[in-house]
């Protein structure tokens, strides 16, 4: 969950329906906890997709869990499978596929996956259309479990560096993102307009239980 996620579940339907069926939500992206604070129903910590995903192959090393990667450019795919069998011995990459498909591919793509049944499904499409990719195949993915983890698979490759430890203590890895990737900037206009929403958000009781 982020704030651009949840500004869409306004006004798209679909999307709401994905994020309240979801297993798990995390709060990637400090608005989410600082909201949650602000809020007095506060969040633990914030759980990035990034922060996920090394854990879940440390974890995968530990377990022997086989992985497959969905998503990020050929290079970066390939990249992120060599670093990970590098890094994770034990965690196995048992297939892979870029991010940048014609959904016509979706029917081989997703019997490819099912053949391998990973225990994770690595999906870095981008937030929200790998939790759409996922809702729309999860009952024959026969993956244990699937996950978006945005542009992850890029920090993992090396492409992209994560904002240094500092930054991110300071609550301030969208500003290095900003800095390092000026073209975000027209997304990052959602965060004020989430901030104010949230905080005039009046809980329904419906809506609170859920
Ligand atoms: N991507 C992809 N297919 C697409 C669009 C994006 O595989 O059609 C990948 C892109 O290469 C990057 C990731 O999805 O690795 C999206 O990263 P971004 O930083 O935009 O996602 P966020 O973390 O904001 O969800």
């Amino acid at each position: 969950m982020n704030p651009e996620i949840a500004m869409a579940c306004r006004h798209d339907r679909q999307l709401r329906g994905i994020v309240d069926g979801a297993d798990l939500l995390t709060a990637d992206g400090i608005g989410i906890v600082m909201v949650s604070r602000l809020r007095r129903d506060p969040l633990p910590e914030r759980v990035t997709g990034c922060d996920l995903l090394f854990e879940l192959l440390e974890a995968g090393s530990r377990e022997r869990w086989s992985f497959y990667l969905l998503g990020a450019s050929e290079a970066t795919s390939k990249r992120a499978a060599d670093v990970i069998e590098a890094r994770y011995p034990r965690a196995k990459v048992v297939g892979r596929q870029h991010g940048f498909f014609d959904p016509s591919e979706d029917e081989r793509i997703v019997a490819d996956i099912a053949a391998k049944r990973p225990d994770v499904l690595v999906v870095a499409l981008g937030a929200p259309k790998a939790e759409r990719w996922i809702h729309a195949y999860r009952d024959r993915l026969r993956a244990a479990v699937a996950v978006g983890v945005g542009g992850s698979l890029d920090i993992v490759a090396g492409t992209v560096r994560r904002a240094p430890r500092i930054w991110q203590r300071l609550h301030a890895e969208w500003l290095y993102r900003l800095i390092n990737q000026p073209s975000r900037w027209r997304r990052q206009l959602i965060l004020p307009r989430f901030a104010l929403q949230a905080l005039r958000y009046k809980d329904k009781p419906r809506a609170r239980r859920s």
